[in-house]
């Protein structure tokens, strides 16, 4: 890497920063969005459907930052660079400072005079602060069990009745809890990572609505077998990307069902997903197909999941998809317009 930058890049890098900056005021535009969310006094029904779609906004603007933080790589190493060299006008820089400074002491002062309206404010964001973190604290926090027995709760329970009863055999599929089950108000939630050996590692956060007997995932993050990666940042291989987006559309229909059921059919999915590499498509009997410029060559990366099937009011019999079926993309459209007719 050369040590000088030229101009044209560090207009360059002026304007990464820039994006940088707007990408931070966007993420505390939506933490507040979340704030006011936890904060209003009325919690409609939809209140857990908001919260999760606030937090999926704060997490795409925090993966948008920490991608524009690579691009700042190159300038942040010029910087660093510049500062061991140590050639800075000091006497310039510390004169500037005390000058921002004075001018920052006479606006505060001109404020201050406006009848105390800024102490006044600070206060209105102090209650408001507690007030947030009083409303936080009774949806999150754990709610002490007076059960004295440790029996198991219900995603746990599930989870380990479909390991020893339903996980197909010869399948070396693992399920390890990254945050052990605790009770809400509602019901429960955990987070849990469905480790498919030479496949793929699968990570949800999963949460039981008891009263309705629903399942919701959170978040979720599909990615390889071989990759390191932290909670929630996407894969770097095609096949793992496009298997995030179809994973969408799949937990859609799979979660239709009731909580066990539907927790049944996300385990079965991932676990059908054992011969990710190897097994041909169901349609065109090929491994690989050319899919897209962006994606090129990918396996049959789709597997058939679970639907709830209409109700035919004549006895003619429902085609029942068969799950877990191999099919690439373009293949499993075809087959899914054909089913359809
Ligand atoms: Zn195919």
């Amino acid at each position: 890497m050369s040590l000088k930058r030229s101009p044209e890049e560090i207009e360059k890098d002026i304007s990464n920063i820039e994006h940088a900056l707007l990408t931070v005021s966007e993420i505390r535009s939506s933490l507040k969005h979340f704030t006011n969310i936890i904060q209003a006094e009325q919690k409609g029904s939809n209140f857990v459907q908001l919260f999760g779609d606030r937090l999926k906004c704060v997490r795409y603007d925090l993966n948008t930052l920490s991608a524009q933080g690579e691009n700042l790589k190159g300038a942040l190493e010029h910087a660093q660079i510049t500062a061991i060299e140590n050639k800075f006008n000091w006497n310039m820089i510390k004169s500037e400072a005390e000058k921002e400074a004075t001018e920052e002491e006479i606006r505060y002062r001109e404020e201050e005079a406006n009848s105390g309206k800024a102490k006044e404010l600070g206060s209105i964001v102090k209650a408001s602060a507690e007030h947030a973190y009083k409303e936080l604290s009774s949806i999150v926090l754990e709610r002490k069990s007076t059960l004295t027995t440790s029996e198991p709760l219900f995603l746990t329970k599930c989870i380990s009745e479909w390991l020893a009863e339903n996980k197909p055999i010869n399948t070396e599929l693992s399920i390890i809890f990254a945050k052990k089950e605790y009770s809400t108000l509602c019901g429960s939630t955990c987070r849990i990572k469905i480790c498919m050996r030479k496949a793929l590692v699968a990570d949800l956060e999963l949460e039981y609505e008891r009263e309705s007997d629903a399942l919701v995932i959170h978040q979720y993050t599909i990615i390889s077998a071989k990759e390191e990666k932290q909670s929630w940042q996407n894969s770097q291989y095609f096949v793992f990307q496009k298997m995030n987006l179809l994973a969408t559309t799949a937990f859609e229909d799979m979660l239709g069902f009731f909580a066990r059921e539907a927790l049944y059919n996300i385990l079965d999915w991932f676990a059908s997903y054992h011969d990710l590499f190897i097994s041909p498509c169901q349609r065109c009997h090929k491994v690989l197909q050319f899919d897209s410029p962006q994606y090129r060559y990918l396996p049959p990366m789709v597997r058939t999941w679970a639907k709830k099937q209409p109700i035919y009011q004549n006895n003619e019999t429902a085609t029942v998809r068969k799950i877990g079926a191999p099919y690439h993309m373009r293949c499993f459209i075809e087959y899914r317009n054909n089913q359809a007719m």
